[in-house]
């Protein structure tokens, strides 16, 4: 019997190399090895119990049904809330949207509004999804490299560069994975004003970690620093990293009226709405008590100090330090070329991961699957103990390399 054939725009696209990197971690330790694992995309603190709480009582209430495609009210007045503490502007139920996390959400925002040919420009690095999700619905990613030297972030002179009839979107994820960098206002603003010169280009604004910020606080928004955008513009959050939800799937995105609906007709057909009993605790998570994000803010940037200044000691490795997220972009240029004890040459940043793997069983994630080869992605969504393990072993590897 012949196996189903498969539709052309899933052939296209790729496995998710995170959840790939997750998986070999996950075979390893079956197979009875002891792994280090520094690809974790999540906080590893457990959800904060009053939101468990808010689960629960949702549960007893009966709140066990179909909900409206746009959300049970109290999510939709703790989402108009919030996005108005966070832009200073005033929002409407007819620009919300909310999915099975932010993830869903940039999924049906390119599925409503790309068509075949349309292109989406993606700096690079890039969280490993943006591409794939452009490339199933028949658009063209155009990756534009955004090196160190520019903070991995986009310029407004690459932007104008990049910028075609066919742009469609520009995706801007700040702070970003797998980088930290954050856009500072003063960078949004001139973003802003290439922005203004082409009003066919639409801006995605990924800002799911912009809770997890080491400097300024709040991050900046584009939609605060540019209202005159905001018909152009679509913003995605959720609840997954800033309130350690990720197994709950419920993000927000909040959009013109027009793309709204289109995103929530999409959803209605596809999954009528998210979890009710989800969108009860995250209605508590985003209005009630924030001293779980101010905690494990102070967590993660220690633990970011620790990584930094241990990995910054390894010849051959580079840090960059993160000024959000969880996660670090580590240079590996000056191990490539290098001989390991078995006499393999290591000659690209996956060689790096495996060796890094098989001899310190320290688990990373290889830049390359980010758009940025030559660097290494580590996340510290884990203890000090495993952080300063991890890396002792990272150091002892890298000192066996002739
Ligand atoms: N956007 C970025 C940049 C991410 O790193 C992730 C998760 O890793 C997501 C979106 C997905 O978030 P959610 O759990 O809300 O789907």
């Amino acid at each position: 019997m012949s196996p189903i054939a498969l539709a052309d725009r899933v052939e296209r696209m790729r496995e998710s190399p995170s959840v790939a990197a997750a998986q070999r971690v996950r075979e390893l330790r079956a197979a009875g090895r002891e792994i280090l694992d520094l690809t974790i995309g999540e906080p590893d603190f457990d959800t904060p119990d009053h939101v468990k709480s808010a689960a629960v009582a949702a549960m007893d209430a009966g709140l066990t049904k179909y909900t409206a495609v746009n959300g049970i009210p109290v999510l939709r007045e703790a989402i108009l809330s919030r996005m108005a503490e966070r832009t200073g502007l005033t929002f409407t139920d007819s620009e919300i949207t909310i999915g099975g996390g932010a993830k869903q959400l940039i999924f049906l925002a390119l599925m409503a509004t790309v068509d075949a040919g349309d292109e989406v420009i993606v700096p690079a690095p890039y969280w490993v999804s943006y591409p794939d999700m452009v490339v199933v619905h028949g658009g063209t990613p155009v990756v534009v490299d955004c090196g160190e030297s520019d903070r991995f972030l986009l310029t407004p002179e690459k932007l104008e560069a990049a910028i075609t009839p066919a742009t469609k979107w520009v995706i801007l994820n700040s702070p970003a994975n797998p980088t930290g960098a954050v856009y500072s206002a003063a960078e949004l603003a001139a973003l802003a004003e290439v922005l203004a010169r082409h009003p066919h280009v639409n801006v995605l604004c990924d800002e799911i970690y912009d809770e997890i910020v080491f400097d300024e606080a709040p991050c900046p928004a584009l939609l605060s620093v540019a209202p005159e955008l905001r018909d152009r513009l679509y913003v995605v959050n959720g609840v997954s990293k800033s309130y350690a939800m990720t197994g709950w799937r419920l993000g927000y995105g909040i959009g013109h009226p027009r793309l709204a609906a289109a995103i929530n007709k999409l959803q209605s057909q596809s999954s009528s709405c998210p979890s009710s009993i989800s969108q009860a605790a995250a209605a508590v998570a985003l209005s009630g008590d924030q001293e779980f994000v101010a905690e494990s803010v102070a967590s993660y940037r220690a633990r970011r100090g620790i990584v930094f200044d241990l990995l910054s000691e390894v010849d051959g490795l580079t840090p960059a330090l993160p000024q959000g997220t969880f996660y670090m972009f580590v240079g590996c240029a000056g191990l490539l070329g290098k001989r390991t004890p078995a006499g393999d040459i290591l000659k690209t940043d996956q060689d790096v991961v495996l060796y890094l793997l098989d001899h310190a069983a320290v688990a990373t994630i290889a830049g390359s699957a980010y758009g940025a080869p030559s660097y290494l992605r580590i996340s510290f969504a884990t203890s000090e103990e495993v952080l300063r393990a991890a890396a002792a072993g990272i150091a002892k590897a890298v000192a066996a390399l002739a």
